[in-house]
């Protein structure tokens, strides 16, 4: 007896316990199986016609022997398959299974990892699956308790294909009898797998004319066998797309869009398009394949062809069938074939309208799309030197500082006077950009701000170049904010550019209100790009110039600032500026800072936001102070 692997035994033990509440679903699971298997053979047979067949499933309920027997004529496995494919279960993702070991994750993770055929456990104590491979003499039997382990010995059948045999479990809390009920089982047929591409058929009693013949059988089709994509609307039991969709991607979600389209232009076709409502647990790896199934005819031609979807819309699932495509071309060639390029422009405007229509249309659900795939659309518009950026610029949203919601570049050009331009600031996140000191005096000129959270949206707006005769301006580049009047100021900003040189230069600026200061970058390069450029191993570097608020106390303090408070308070409000852009501080900063605030507790005079008061005055003032003075010798100097 070989066994299952530890952590395979651990998740078998969920699946059969307790994730699937559902335990009629183990018949859709196998019936899958069976069709896939079907398919794999009926591809091959379209080259080599030895291998075409009747192609059917089964199913044998036998109340004498307790067993439902599952039966196809598909490509069959061979021995090392047998024990590859059934022998191991989840083998990729018991790690993560374990990682994220919540039964929500787990539900979802479950139906991922394809544990389909497992589910027979959850109705049966002992299963034996004998299988003959295409082009193999031999059979090979497996046979499992589902618990300890399986075993796999020598067998007999009489055509390539499988069987299954379920040997049910009796019936207790559970009635699992159900299963040996041929109209139960016709039901779930019907429920759960009547879009089934080959006949499900299963002995039933011959019915004629109202005359019930009493003991005559006949093997029965039970599915209507009309794929999902072809049936009209009225002939598609409620959720049937839904349950399509979720069954065939292992999905546990229903999708947040469902396309489906019917051409009849120089090229015919049918697809049936899905929007998950989440990327794939392995979307961002390059295990994920994108693209959609290819049938011609209702046949199989390919899995996953990729040619079908533009790569930044490789989330959405599904397929397209036609009856232009020969069926034994090869991949080959099927990747160069011009109709396929035309089924695949038709069905990128498909989705991108779609994606359009529910953008205006409902607004909540376009936003929960675009926190699942916004970043796709926006690498959409920025790669290939922005190819499809006119395409694209339309559906992407940025968070609006004024409206406090996302926003299209449309919406937020309607609050633009003429020639103004599409202010943006970059940062990590919405907090973060919030509390950058830039947005300030914007602010309270009403104007608004887009946040730009994601690296690639300034590349964008590089490559938009403008909106609507709108162009992009970051707040962080200088050219925001007009230029403040530095009159009699400028030995200062000499003397504050002098102790940070080769650091930054120094500049007024009147877009800051309440802050001092804010770190800047002129011309071409802005700091994000730098951060961008540099996580990539990059050198380009911003043209950092860091922005003084002259209006500010903090600023005219340094005045009349003695060198050594100078260098401080210098080193203090530079590394104030670079806080607030999200960068790292300098070594010297801290013990500046100390300096500082030793000096300004010992002054005793409290800061605030208002200008520091040379004289001593009032009542009021001193009421403010937080600590009386230990001696009074501060006040006295500032006097
Ligand atoms: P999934 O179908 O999601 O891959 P399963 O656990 O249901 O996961 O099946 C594992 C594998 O076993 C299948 O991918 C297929 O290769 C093989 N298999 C299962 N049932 C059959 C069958 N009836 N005929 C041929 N191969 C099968």
């Amino acid at each position: 007896m070989k066994q299952f692997k530890a952590e395979s035994k651990k998740l078998l033990d969920l699946v059969v316990n307790s994730i699937y509440t559902n335990r009629e679903i183990f018949l859709r699971e196998l019936i899958s199986n069976a069709s896939d298997a079907i398919d794999k053979r009926k591809f091959l047979s379209l080259t080599d016609a030895s291998l075409d067949t009747d192609f059917c499933i089964e199913l044998k309920p036998d109340k004498a022997t307790r067993t439902l027997t599952v039966i196809d004529n598909g490509i069959g496995m061979s021995e090392k398959e047998l024990e590859n494919n059934l022998g191991v279960i989840a083998a990729s993702g018991t790690e993560r299974f374990q990682k994220e070991n919540g039964k929500e994750k787990v539900e979802g993770l479950i139906g991922k990892f394809g544990v389909g055929f497992y589910s027979a456990f959850m109705v049966a104590d002992k299963v034996t699956v004998t299988s003959r491979k295409i082009g193999e003499n031999t059979a090979h039997v497996w046979t499992s308790d589902g618990t300890s382990g399986f075993e796999i010995t020598d067998g007999e059948l009489l055509s390539a294909g499988t069987t299954v045999v379920l040997h049910l479990k009796e019936d207790g809390d559970e009635n699992y009898s159900v299963y040996l009920d041929p109209n139960h089982l016709k039901t779930l047929v019907k429920k759960y797998s009547d879009y089934i591409r080959y006949p499900i058929r299963m002995l039933l009693p011959k019915k004629a004319e109202g005359v019930d013949k009493g003991e005559v059988y006949e093997l029965t089709d039970l599915n209507s066998m009309i794929p999902v994509w072809k049936k009209r609307k009225n002939e598609l039991g409620e959720s049937e797309l839904d349950d399509f969709y979720m069954h065939t991607y292992h999905d546990f979600t229903p999708p947040v869009l469902t396309i489906q389209t019917h051409i009849e232009g120089a090229v015919e076709y049918t697809a049936l398009l899905y929007v998950p409502s989440e990327p794939a647990f392995d979307y961002y790896t390059k295990d994920y394949k994108r693209g959609l199934s290819l049938y011609c005819n209702g046949v199989l031609v390919m899995d996953v062809c990729a040619e079908l979807v533009p790569e930044y819309l490789g989330f959405v699932r599904g397929v397209t069938d036609t009856p232009d495509l020969a069926l034994n071309i090869s991949r080959e060639t099927l990747q160069h074939d011009r109709r396929l390029r035309t089924i695949a422009t038709g069905l990128e405007k498909k989705i991108l309208s779609e994606l359009e229509k529910v953008k205006n249309n409902d607004r909540e659900k376009y936003e929960k799309f675009f926190g699942a795939f916004g970043k796709a659309l926006k690498f959409g518009a920025y790669e290939n030197y922005g190819t499809n950026k006119d395409k694209l610029k339309d559906l992407l949203l940025y968070y609006s500082d004024a409206k406090k919601k996302l926003v299209t570049l449309k919406e937020y050009c309607e609050g633009l006077k003429e020639g103004e331009a599409i202010t943006y600031a970059c940062g990590e996140t919405i907090e973060k950009i919030t509390m950058l000191p830039q947005l300030e005096a914007l602010r309270a000129d009403g104007r608004d701000v887009l946040f730009f959270t994601e690296p690639v949206d300034e590349f964008i707006a590089r490559m938009l170049g403008e909106y609507d005769g709108h162009k992009f301006e970051n707040v962080a580049s200088g050219k925001a904010s007009g230029q403040a009047n530095t009159d009699g100021h400028e030995t200062l900003l000499k003397r504050i550019e002098e102790k940070l040189k080769g650091k930054v230069t120094v500049e007024a600026t009147d877009k800051l209100k309440s802050y001092p200061v804010c770190l800047a970058a002129k011309g071409e390069v802005s700091l994000e790009m730098e951060r961008i450029m540099s996580a990539m191993g990059g050198v380009v570097k911003a043209d950092r110039v860091l922005q003084v608020n002259l209006n500010h106390p903090a600023i005219s303090a340094l005045e009349t600032a003695d060198d050594a408070t100078f260098t401080d308070a210098v080193t203090v409000l530079y590394n104030e500026a670079l806080l607030a852009e999200g960068y790292k501080t300098e070594p010297e900063f801290l013990s500046a800072l100390n300096r500082i605030i030793v000096s300004g507790i010992s002054s005793g005079v409290r800061a605030d936001e208002k200008p520091v008061v040379k004289k001593k005055t009032a009542a009021k003032s001193s009421a403010k102070s937080t600590k009386k003075p230990q001696n009074g010798d501060s006040e006295n100097k500032t006097e």
